[in-house]
């Protein structure tokens, strides 16, 4: 069987500025056509990632490399590379079209040809109409897609985005985030893309690099990321979680988890006894009554509606709030009934505290 290499591969890749670690020694591999997502909170290193990736920041160590080539010394400008970030960048003198145009020209493409593939890179966009604009006249949504145009229109294989939608409004945000997925569709270019917003990254990705303190926490399909978290770091920053910390034991033979006097039943652990675990228990996986494996009392201090469903805050004695969703036809009980949460075994996750 013949093996293709990575479409770009991170070999211990690191930055360090002065005393500050901006990224620690990092690999990763990025397969031809895939959509990456380098999802992390301010600061954890995604940018500076990216920018090594593309030849803009040098590494302080590690290697990049792209089709099984080393490129860690190649100039930006000379790697198959296409660049987005959340600031347009437009030439606020030149048409939309020209802008567009200005990648072609560049290098020197045939001014037929240039026609041709502006036309058609502003219907990929849907802009077709205003070709003739100044980036001034457009809004904002419609600049970052003639940023998206210019991007696509020399159809690099390898596609870099720093939070690109980063200044955009949520409902505008949430239609380029389906048109971005449609364009790596069609073009089946392989893009990495930076956000620190965690439902963008589950709607757009094929997979998820988490990132934290200048480092990968775990690197997962966004299914999985979320069903699997691997640290409760992961748990907390993907999704809400009921998170309980305490350590591993048995019962009976069976591993149980206990947190603060409660001794949770829980689904097979790589753990041993003793170690310190958390355990991961999503929203929409606990139920009102006492009806699983694991339960405990408490009372409601508040129900949020959110349309499609409704959140119920329960405060309990030992395990601060648990937060239960419901369904939004289900019964919600009321602020100040005492009920009880349950959760089977079956759904709770232990991870590394
Ligand atoms: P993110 O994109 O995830 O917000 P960055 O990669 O921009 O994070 O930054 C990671 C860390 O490196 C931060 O602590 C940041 O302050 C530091 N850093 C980034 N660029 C520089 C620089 N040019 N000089 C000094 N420190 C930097
Ligand atoms: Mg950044």
């Amino acid at each position: 069987m013949s093996q293709q290499p990575p479409k770009v591969l991170v070999q211990g890749l690191s930055k360090r500025y002065g005393e500050i670690d901006a990224l620690q020694a990092t690999d990763l591999s990025i397969e031809t056509g895939e959509f990456l997502t380098l999802l992390g909170p301010s600061g954890s290193g995604k940018t500076t990632l990216l920018q090594m990736v593309c030849g803009l920041v040098p590494p302080s160590a590690g290697r990049v490399i792209i089709d099984g080539q080393d490129h860690t010394a190649t100039p930006v400008h000379r790697r198959d590379i296409g660049l987005v970030f959340q600031h347009y960048a437009l030439f606020p003198h030149l048409t939309v079209a020209e802008n567009i145009a200005f990648p072609l020209e560049m290098r020197r493409l045939k001014t037929s040809l240039v026609k041709d593939k502006v036309a058609q890179a502003l219907d990929l966009v849907r802009l077709a109409h205003l070709g003739a604009r100044f980036p001034r006249e457009l809004s904002g949504g419609q600049q970052q897609r003639v940023a998206l145009a210019r991007c696509f229109v020399y159809q690099p294989s390898v596609i870099l985005m720093d939070e690109p939608l980063g200044a955009l409004d949520r409902k505008l945000r949430e239609h380029l985030q389906v048109e971005i997925k449609q364009l790596h569709r069609k073009t089946g270019a392989t893009i990495i893309y930076v956000t620190h917003d965690q439902e963008e990254a589950l709607a757009m990705s094929d997979r998820i690099c988490l990132m934290n303190q200048a480092r990968v926490e775990q690197v997962a399909a966004p299914r999985d990321i979320y069903m699997r978290p691997a640290t409760a770091f992961a748990a907390e920053f993907i999704g809400t979680s009921n998170i309980f910390r305490g350590h591993i034991s048995r019962e009976n033979g069976e591993p149980i988890l206990i947190s603060a006097g409660h001794a949770f039943k829980v689904a097979d652990v790589s753990q041993g006894e003793g170690a310190a675990a958390a355990l991961v228990i999503r929203p929409e996986a606990v139920s009102l009554g006492n009806r699983g494996e694991n339960s405990v009392s408490g009372r409601v201090i508040e129900t949020i509606f959110g349309g499609a469903d409704v959140r119920v805050l329960v405060e309990t004695a030992s395990l601060g709030v648990v937060s239960c969703r419901l369904t939004a036809t289900a019964d919600a009980p009321s602020i100040g009934d005492t009920v009880s949460v349950s959760w089977p075994k079956s759904v709770g996750v232990v991870v590394k505290p």
